[in-house]
């Protein structure tokens, strides 16, 4: 199918308009956006007495469009293990557990294989930017899938854009001198590599977080931690993270995923650490599918807490926050599949989020809150690359219901969905 030259009739999300954008009925008007060249060249808004729409362009007549998602947290080392393992305890320890069982079983062409398969199916829902951790468990060896992740950003590049984060338990960075050998190892990997950790209270120690976001800076690294992945209010990883990064005055950037011990905490409490977070150059990245899944899990008692972060109280306070997949069909989520949509799907009921399409899609598309500098003007699809995502069947009051069926476009060209019904006749 030939790329078309002009979406006309498409329907963007608030969030992506400029604030001049004319109205109807308290919702956007339609926008014509041309592409050439595989870019979006304009974005402006239909009118009822615009000329015909040219022969090579689309009536998308008023189809929701997103542009390609970031997947901002997810394991592809550890998809897909569940249908291999035989008894999982419930919760977060009782995964970590099953996954150390299943080691035996990992060698590269089996992380290699289901890690691909997890790409294909980013790139299929329309992602365009992964960020995967990877389990660190040993002070002096790389753990094997590292590398294959590594020939996996190459395999990848120009479809989809992969990261990759050393998930290192806290306690290998309370030595210092090995807190530095490890950021360098994650270093020498490239420009994709970030150095993480897991804190939590079970293995607490500031010295060891330290170490960790000191060893970053002098390597010039940006961070991604998992912190406070827990329903203990005594938790203070996110807390302290953010007064660390003001004391040594951090430079890069730094993702904090998870942190569900602020819904636990008094609110005066937990509103004071993201005041301060505010201030840090963080991200918060929120796993709603997992967190309803681990947090107060317990056999045979339905849960009472949903683990979910204060994600409208973050946003207020202009805190860049993404949601993501997180697991995938391994000990720690048996659902999921690589589409950040279902995420926000889920965020949206447990965070009774309003105007998902509007207001909160951002949390899956810019890319840039990922970023060192995140972007300071409003954000804009003209002159990016002509990668979107069309809801064929969703509409913005129930989106992201029916957003199953999509086309998909990369570069302004067809690789998933059928837009067929787009075509003038
Ligand atoms: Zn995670």
């Amino acid at each position: 199918m030939k790329a078309p030259s002009l979406l006309g009739n498409a329907r963007l999300p608030r969030w992506l308009l400029p604030a001049d954008w004319p109205q109807h009925d308290g919702a956007p008007v339609l926008a014509h956006i041309a592409l050439e060249a595989g870019r979006v060249q304009s974005v402006r808004p239909a009118s009822t007495d615009d000329a015909a729409l040219p022969a090579n362009g689309w009536d998308l007549a008023g189809t929701l469009v997103l542009p390609g998602f970031v997947d901002a947290h997810t394991h592809l080392d550890k998809a897909f293990t569940l249908p291999r393992m035989k008894e999982v305890q419930p919760g977060l320890l009782g995964a970590i557990d099953a996954m150390l069982n299943d080691r035996v079983h990992w060698s590269a062409s089996d992380v290699h294989k289901r890690a691909s398969r997890g790409l294909q199916w980013a790139w299929e829902c329309g992602t365009t930017h992964v960020r995967t951790h990877v389990d660190w468990w040993e002070p002096d060896t790389v753990p094997l899938a590292w590398p294959v992740m590594a020939e996996l950003a190459e395999e990848w590049a120009g479809r989809v854009r992969l990261e990759q984060v050393s998930l290192i338990k806290l306690p290998l960075f309370e030595d210092a001198a090995q807190a530095m050998r490890l950021a360098r190892q994650v270093k020498a990997t490239g420009p994709h590599a970030l150095l993480g950790g897991f804190v939590h209270s079970t293995n607490w120690s500031e010295n060891a977080l330290r170490n960790l976001l000191v060893s970053a800076q002098a390597c010039d690294l940006d961070v991604d931690l998992h912190v406070d992945e827990e329903l203990n209010p005594s938790a203070v990883g996110l807390q302290t993270t953010a007064r660390i990064l003001r004391e040594i005055g951090f430079e890069g950037r730094v993702v904090c995923g998870h942190i569900c011990a602020l819904a636990a905490q008094p609110e005066a409490q937990a509103f004071a650490t993201l005041d301060a977070v505010a201030r840090a150059p963080i991200t918060v990245v929120s796993l709603p599918a997992t967190n309803l899944l681990l947090q107060d899990a317990v056999t045979g008692r339905t849960p009472r807490l949903r683990g979910i972060t204060l994600v409208k109280e973050a946003r207020d306070r202009g805190i860049p926050l993404l949601f993501a997949s997180d697991n995938v069909q391994d000990p720690f989520c048996r659902l999921g599949s690589f589409d950040p949509v279902e995420a926000l799907g889920t965020a949206a009921l447990v965070a009774q989020l309003d105007e998902p399409f509007d207001n909160w899609s951002q949390a899956l598309c810019r890319g840039d809150w990922l970023q060192r500098a995140p972007a300071t003007t409003p954000p804009t699809l003209v002159g990016a690359k002509a990668d979107l995502v069309l809801f064929t069947q969703a509409d913005r009051h129930g989106w992201p219901s029916r957003s199953a069926t999509r086309v998909v476009l990369r570069e302004g060209r067809v690789t998933h969905g059928d837009a067929a019904p787009f075509l003038l006749r």
